[in-house]
């Protein structure tokens, strides 16, 4: 028969979940099967603690149990299944107590959660790369980008063992692997970590004279990768296992390249939108015609219509920036920018002034005409001519 897991614990169906886990801290380090080194029972009534804490521990989990009791497990409990998102609740919980490296213990006693420390040795870390490019790199991409990074490599002698050739890394006879041994203080037994492999559960009895061990060595790596083709400010680009080699059989870490691009004079990005300003000369809009306008991928003639105000925005599909993971690109926006002459020659000057003379019914010319161009509100109201 099983037992009820606030009698497990020892606790009222009113704790806390402060009380549960001082409850469970307590009765783990009591049966801990490092304590109690072949000892059936201890490791039973560990297990069984353990259980209770899984489900006490998560608010879902106990409201289920306290309605429901094992029923709410199918059967008698007999078919209980351990969440394997637990062992990280699991270790964290006694990191903190034992004072930091657990794991090992606990993928002794549950067949293994994929973080065994004990022989299994660590991934390496991630490393962050700040690359500035240009805007036209952003906009184009770089089929082939070639950096020179420092980093721990694995060591090219060992291979990254750190054992000698012909020879291989052993258990650690201090700690049987475990990577940590038991300490008595007072009446309390503590475990920490073992001295003799500082927790690696593993020793090597002949170190590799290249890294001294190591199995890593510091250099200066070149790492060639493509920078994709509308990569934005602020984007990272993920190369998985360019990072700084792991130890002891542990994967690389991932190399994160993240993107400063330098502004440009004439275009402002706005997602996968391009802005400029684009000059035109008034007669163009009041007359339309063509306007060869410039684009990142070249020159496009844009149709300006009769009669267009000068602070129209022009929309030029396709001509903006290609999109990330899909197809097409972004649209530019052209807006309009009136080209005023500063210096005109005698007969332009003279073509001017003839505007601005008096029209039929004694208003300027400039009322009906430049209004359409500059788009006055009085030329719009007063409809003269
Ligand atoms: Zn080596
Ligand atoms: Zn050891």
């Amino acid at each position: 028969m099983k037992r009820d897991y606030y009698e497990v614990l020892g606790v009222g169906k009113e704790a806390t979940l402060d009380e549960i886990k001082k409850a469970y801290r307590r009765l783990a380090m009591q049966f801990h099967p490092d304590q109690n080194p072949g000892n059936k029972e201890a490791e039973e009534k560990f297990k069984e603690a353990a259980e209770a804490y899984s489900i006490l521990s998560d608010p879902a989990k106990r409201q289920h149990f306290d309605q429901f009791g094992f029923a709410s497990q199918g059967g008698q409990g007999q078919n209980f299944q351990f969440d394997p998102n637990q062992f990280a609740g699991f270790e964290d919980l006694l990191g903190s107590f034992f004072g930091g490296g657990g794991g090992g213990i606990f993928a002794d006693l549950f067949g293994g959660g994929g973080r065994r420390r004990s022989g299994g040795g660590e991934r390496g870390s991630d490393l962050q790369y700040n690359m500035r490019i240009s805007f036209k790199d952003s906009i184009f991409g770089v089929e082939d980008k070639e950096i020179e990074i420092p980093r721990q490599d694995a060591c090219d002698t060992c291979k990254g063992s750190g054992c000698a050739a012909g020879t291989s890394a052993q258990v650690c006879p201090n700690c049987r692997g475990n990577g940590q041994v038991a300490v008595r203080q007072g009446f309390l037994q503590m475990a920490v970590t073992c001295p003799r492999c500082e927790g690696r559960g593993q020793i090597i009895p002949s170190p590799c004279p290249s890294c001294r061990g190591a199995g890593r060595v510091n250099r200066r790596t070149k790492v060639r990768f493509k920078i994709p083709a509308g990569v934005d400010q602020g984007q990272r680009l993920r190369l998985q296992g360019e990072g700084e080699a792991g130890t002891g059989g542990g994967g690389a870490g991932d190399l994160f390249i993240l993107f400063d691009i330098e502004n440009d004079p004439a275009y402002e990005r706005d997602g996968f939108d391009l802005h400029r300003k684009q000059e035109v000369s008034w007669p163009l809009l009041v007359l339309g015609g063509n306007l060869p306008a410039e684009t990142p991928y070249g020159t496009e003639t844009v149709k300006i219509a009769k009669g267009t105000p000068a602070d129209k925005v022009i929309k030029v599909p396709n001509a903006g920036v290609p999109r990330l993971r899909s197809q097409g690109r972004g649209d530019l926006f052209l807006h309009l920018r009136v080209a005023v002459p500063t210096r005109l020659g005698a007969q332009e000057e003279a073509l001017v002034r003839q505007l601005l003379e008096p029209g039929v019914d004694g208003q300027p010319a400039e009322e009906g005409f430049l209004a359409k161009v500059f788009g006055s509100d009085k030329g719009k109201k007063k409809k003269k001519r």
